[in-house]
């Protein structure tokens, strides 16, 4: 039985919905519907507790946080079980076992880190210092294609920082996070990380969360119709925000490439998570002399990736996780098919698989490429001019990631420094670290998640003279 988490205690609901598995369409659980009297009672207990949570030392808090990261390395078989039934990605490859990994990773590495205060000035005229102090509850909203790690990328740092957190997974996985927020709770102190779940059938939780008065700072993935929501909602009390939201990425092959050496990481790029992650590849310029043989080896790459339900062992990717999202790919993947040349796929599969779709010769003002896919379907568009590439790529209101390949690091860097988007990489796309800070520009969002620079977003600054 999957209960919130509120105050340390089990908080359940006669009012459930149901989860199901999407590659069998199988009920895995149900969840609580949370009301919004349940909602107050999770802010009540996240202020309740956050002047203790603030007011103990850094190591204190520094080791509880370490805590939680053996608790997600402890738990993680069970937990990358629940996460592919709910989910729907497979156990290996870049699935569930890799997304606990990362979890654990992150929690390990944010625990270890530290905001000491700083002397800005130390002279006869006086000294200067700067605290970094707790925001005091965030609210965290998560989405449903790394329900896990996104969550610990959210609620990690804030707690590092000395807040208290009420986190809100999406209605489409949520058992993963209440099986994990319950088992770290045996670590934390009651009241510190909380967990409502609701579907939207009548009271929504994520609206609730973004207006209500307790909250003060709200950390949002999800899309960028949402992500402005949330901002005007969060107007209310002048909320802090941090907004991941969508992508459009572009990658760009320049004509030095080698394309059997990059065909595979091309491929991760789009298809990781089956293309269900915000910073996937999702376009791809190729430029004109070795766009031929970069399509061949991407396709022969791709033709060797197994598709099948995630437990399945040998399962590299699975269902694409929902049908609003099945259907919105293959809208677009139909509009392609009908405009440019398919290489691979380009028509469902049976209930919610979709298999990997790769289409060549298409351009900007083609749906697939203007719009976020946000599955297993690339486009790829074929350019001679580097300058008219770049402006391709920078012509969406995204602005969240963008890769560059070539044989030559310093050419590709510089081709990288004229993308507008918030991280650059160069043969690869979409490597993220707990150490690097992360984070769009345009409508892609704002504010930076991971490393010191994430975790100074969980804090307000405190400037003292003496
Ligand atoms: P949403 O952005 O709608 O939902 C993400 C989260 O926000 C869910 O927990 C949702 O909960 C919550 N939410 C919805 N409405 C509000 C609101 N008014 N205020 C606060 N929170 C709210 O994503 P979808 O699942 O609908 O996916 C739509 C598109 O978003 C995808 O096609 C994809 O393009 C993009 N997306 C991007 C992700 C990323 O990593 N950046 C992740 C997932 C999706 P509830 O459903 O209960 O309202």
């Amino acid at each position: 039985m999957f209960d919130m988490i509120i105050g340390g205690e089990a908080a359940t609901s006669a009012d459930r919905f149901e989860v199901r598995n999407p590659a069998t369409g199988e009920v895995v659980d149900t969840a609580p519907n949370a009301s919004a009297a349940d909602l107050d009672r999770a802010v009540a207990a996240a202020r309740e507790a956050a002047p203790g949570w603030a007011g103990m030392s850094d190591d204190a808090r520094g080791a509880a946080c370490r805590a939680v990261a053996e608790t997600i390395t402890a738990s993680a078989e069970e937990l990358a079980h629940l996460l592919t039934r709910e989910q729907g990605k497979p156990l290996n490859g870049f699935g569930s076992r890799w997304e606990l990994g990362g979890a654990a990773a992150w929690a390990g590495y944010t625990a270890g880190l530290s905001l000491p205060p700083e002397v800005l000035q130390d002279t006869n005229e006086g000294r200067i210092e700067l605290a970094r102090k707790p925001l005091g509850v965030v609210g965290s909203i998560t989405p449903w294609n790394f329900p896990v790690m996104i969550a610990v990328w959210h609620y990690l740092p804030a707690l590092r920082a000395g807040n208290t957190v009420v986190l809100k997974p999406s209605p489409l996985t949520p058992l993963s996070t209440l099986r994990m927020v319950e088992l770290v709770n045996e670590v934390l102190p009651a009241g510190v990380l909380n967990a409502v779940t609701g579907n939207d059938q009548g009271f929504n939780v994520g609206a609730a969360m973004a207006t209500h008065a307790g909250i003060d700072k709200i950390v949002f993935t999800g899309s960028t119709a949402t992500g402005r929501h949330v901002m005007r909602s969060a107007a209310e009390n002048l909320k802090r925000l941090t907004l991941e939201l969508g992508g459009n990425d572009a990658g760009i092959v320049l004509p030095d490439a080698d394309p059997e050496k990059i065909a595979e990481g091309l491929f991760w790029g789009a298809f990781l998570n089956n293309g269900q992650t915000c910073a996937a590849m999702k376009r791809l310029y190729v430029h004109d002399d070795i766009h031929d043989a970069v399509c061949e080896a991407l396709v022969a790459y791709a033709r060797g990736v197994q598709v099948g339900n995630g437990l399945d062992e040998t399962s590299i990717l699975g269902p694409v996780q929902n049908r609003m999202q099945f259907d919105k790919v293959s809208h677009l993947v139909a509009d392609a098919v009908g405009r440019g040349k398919v290489l691979l796929g380009g028509a469902p599969g049976e209930g919610l698989f979709f298999p990997p779709t790769i289409v060549a010769d298409l351009a900007n003002g083609d749906a697939l490429v203007d719009e976020e896919q946000f599955g297993p379907a690339l486009p790829i568009i074929r350019y001679s001019d580097i300058d008219a590439a770049v402006a391709a790529a920078n012509d969406s209101q995204n602005g969240l990631g963008g890769s560059i390949w070539s044989s030559d690091i310093d050419a590709a860097k510089a081709v990288g420094r004229r993308l507008e988007c918030g991280s650059v990489w160069i043969n690869r796309h979409g490597a993220i670290q707990p150490n690097a800070p992360f984070g769009g520009v345009k409508q892609s969002g704002f504010g930076v998640q991971f490393a010191e620079e994430g975790l100074k977003e969980n804090t307000s600054v405190q400037v003292m003279f003496s």
